[in-house]
């Protein structure tokens, strides 16, 4: 393609995904197929790629997050970023509203006001010039924060490029969904790492990350509340319509008031509507609508006159602490678990509660038999805020810091951040049962039928001493002899066992439960090393030399290799015949088709459309979304659309399906 049509493309296509993206981020409204959007996607991609020089800083392709930075520079609020006073009651507020009227001097007998939701999140400033997306800063103190620009790029509802080319500075809330976090709490558990307590500290420490490709993959989004310009609005809210036309997303849960008592109205409608909401907020935002009026109020050192917080109650309750159990997880960590006295909060019936580590119960000075707060904030498990010693009896008990592992008496340390006590014994059953389904788990081998409760009954059989002996150990004669299991069931489970030995070798590098190890970073590694001998084999320097393999995980993995106990389980794992290499689909990887482009069009009779995709790009091809002039093939199938018009047009070579099986 000739340079000028190229930018030309590139310039389109930044625009349409741009397009697709607000259509699907931010009004919630996808106008194409996820399918559509890929090859468009990948073929920008691919032109930048190739023609580095044309690429925009308005690209969704920065979405992915750019190089690592190795630490965040400081940078200067042009307008403080102060805060907002908290008020918990209905005087509160009109305290606040009669304190406005004061100093503002106003005649007006009522306030108008704009009601919104307070997001439990972290608070950003956007500056914009030229319409380009120039910096994004976080709150810091309040004068000065850090600049987190290059995570900010990967905020998918962050706009990179707006039609409003006057300087426009943005204030707004980046927030995590609750059901993102709970997906990244779940991943973090499965790889042996301490789950984020709540969706607003996850959002905090996946801004904090120096890998802006880590922060892509953390889904976090962005709600503007705020606009600083010289555009001639008069009020807040005009404000908030300008940003929305400007393609931020705005919330439209918000209320322009005609005074305080309305505002207070909405406030509490919201108190009881929030457990709906798919994000996290704690409260409501009321603030002065007229600008005129907010220049006359001004501020204080710390916070702004203009706007006030009502914060909700916390969901908090009193019950009884009936006893604390220990669990020993995968990798050996001892949690201490309340059993409560079960008791209602907003709505849900609380019987467990969190205690995170034995500092944490010599911090709060707890004991077994008291009665405790707990609260369900921001936190999906909720937890134990504080005793209430005045209601002690005598009868209760100090909670002791286990010596030895409670489920096996091994011996046990504090492990390498001095706050989790950990057992040392690898045979350790609650382990053993932990790992071994771990190892039968979706993302691992996925061995339907072999959950928590047939681990823990084959485990103490003691047909299963390690995941290794399922391979072996777990016959249809055997299972025929439990007195639970069905003849189905028992040879379902055969079956599902039988097939798991061909997963590919990134779920089996996930199943083996190395300590930090996700099954993102096992897909990376299984694509480096290409088994798992090779893998056993690297030494740390080389494994940390990888691309988001950090230090940590590098040690972790090379540890698991030293340990003889892992070496023979792998042993039994490949001496059953289960996969540990990668197939030969790989190895077939050819540069064939190296610097031709292909598109695909119409119904395929012997592929679906992603397995011709990822044939040809196999072959050393590239598959494009839309004929142009840089396209080689056309692959033709039936009832073709109008991709084949174009390809005429353009002298494109027309291949049909039997066509390209002979190439
Ligand atoms: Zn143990």
């Amino acid at each position: 393609m000739a340079d000028g049509k190229t930018k030309k493309r590139i310039e389109e296509l930044v625009k349409l995904l741009n397009y697709y993206n607000y259509m699907y981020y931010v009004e919630n409204n996808p106008v194409v197929t996820d399918y559509e959007y890929d090859t468009l996607y990948k073929e920008l991609a691919g032109l930048e790629r190739e023609h580095p020089q044309y690429r925009r800083a308005d690209s969704p392709t920065l979405k992915v997050g750019g190089e690592p930075l190795k630490k965040f520079a400081a940078v200067r609020h042009m307008v403080p970023m102060l805060s907002i006073d908290n008020t918990y009651s209905k005087e509160e507020l009109l305290d606040f509203d009669a304190r406005v009227k004061k100093i503002t001097e106003t005649d007006e007998k009522n306030i108008e006001y704009a009601v919104e939701l307070k997001y439990d999140g972290v608070a950003v400033a956007l500056i914009y010039e030229g319409g380009n997306f120039l910096r994004g800063v976080t709150r810091g103190d309040g004068w000065q924060g850090d600049d987190i620009t290059e995570n900010l790029k990967t905020v998918k509802t962050l706009p990179l490029f707006i039609p409003y080319k006057k300087p426009l500075e943005v204030r707004g809330e980046i927030y995590m969904r609750k059901d993102i976090f709970m997906r990244i709490n779940g991943e973090k558990k499965k790889s042996g790492e301490t789950p984020f307590a709540n969706p607003r500290n996850a959002t905090a420490g996946s801004l904090k990350l120096l890998d802006p490709k880590t922060v892509a993959k953390r889904n976090l989004q962005l709600f503007a509340y705020q606009g600083i310009a010289e555009n001639g609005a008069a009020t807040h809210w005009e404000m908030l319509e300008f940003l929305k036309k400007t393609s931020f997303p705005v919330n439209p849960h918000r209320k322009l008031v005609k005074n305080i008592e309305e505002a207070i109205d909405y406030c509490v409608q919201w108190q009881s509507k929030r457990a709906d909401l798919p994000y996290n907020i704690d409260g409501m935002v009321i603030k002065v609508n007229s600008l005129a009026l907010r220049e006359k109020s001004g501020a204080t050192s710390k916070s702004v006159r203009w706007a006030v917080a009502y914060k909700f109650p916390a969901e908090q309750a009193e019950t009884t602490l009936k006893e604390v159990r220990v669990q020993v997880g995968r990798t050996g960590t001892l949690t201490p678990v309340a059993i409560l006295e079960p008791v209602e909060v907003s709505g849900t019936t609380v019987s467990r509660a969190t205690l995170h580590n034995f500092d944490e119960i010599k911090r709060l000075g707890v004991k077994t038999g008291d009665r405790v707060f707990i609260e369900k904030g921001g936190e999906i498990i909720p937890k134990i805020i504080k005793p209430v010693p005045e209601k002690r009896t005598g009868n209760e008990k100090d909670i002791p810091v286990p010596h030895e592992c409670p489920v096996c008496g091994g011996s046990i340390v504090k492990d390498d951040e001095g706050v989790a006590l950990r057992c040392l014994n690898v045979r350790c059953p609650a382990q053993v049962k932990e790992r071994i389904t771990h190892f039968t788990s979706r993302d691992a081998m996925d061995i339907e039928g072999l959950g928590e409760k047939w681990v823990d009954i084959f485990v103490d059989k003691k047909m299963l001493s390690d995941y290794g002996d399922i391979y072996t150990n777990i016959t249809y004669e055997k299972l025929m002899d439990l007195e639970r299991m069905a003849e189905t069931s028992s040879r379902n489970l055969v079956e599902a066992i039988e097939k798991s030995k061909d997963r590919p070798l990134a779920n089996l590098v996930f199943a083996l439960g190395i300590r930090h190890i996700g099954i993102h970073a096992s897909e990376i590694l299984a694509e480096k090393f290409g088994s798992i001998k090779e893998l056993g084999e690297a030494d740390e320097e080389t494994l940390s030399s990888i691309n988001e393999i950090g230090p940590v995980m590098a040690k972790s993995i090379a540890d698991f290799f030293r340990n003889e106990e892992n070496i023979r389980v792998i042993r039994k794992l490949k001496d059953a015949g289960v996969k540990t290499e990668q197939g030969r689909a790989e190895a077939a990887k050819s540069d064939k088709f190296a610097g031709l482009t292909f598109v695909i069009t119409g119904t395929l009779s012997g592929y679906t459309r992603d397995e011709l995709a990822s044939l040809i790009k196999k072959q050393g091809g590239r598959v494009a979304g839309s004929v142009s002039g840089n396209t080689d093939y056309l692959i033709c199938g039936a009832d073709p659309g109008s991709k084949l018009d174009k390809a005429k047009e353009l002298n494109v070579k027309i291949l049909s399906e039997s066509d390209f099986n002979t190439l």
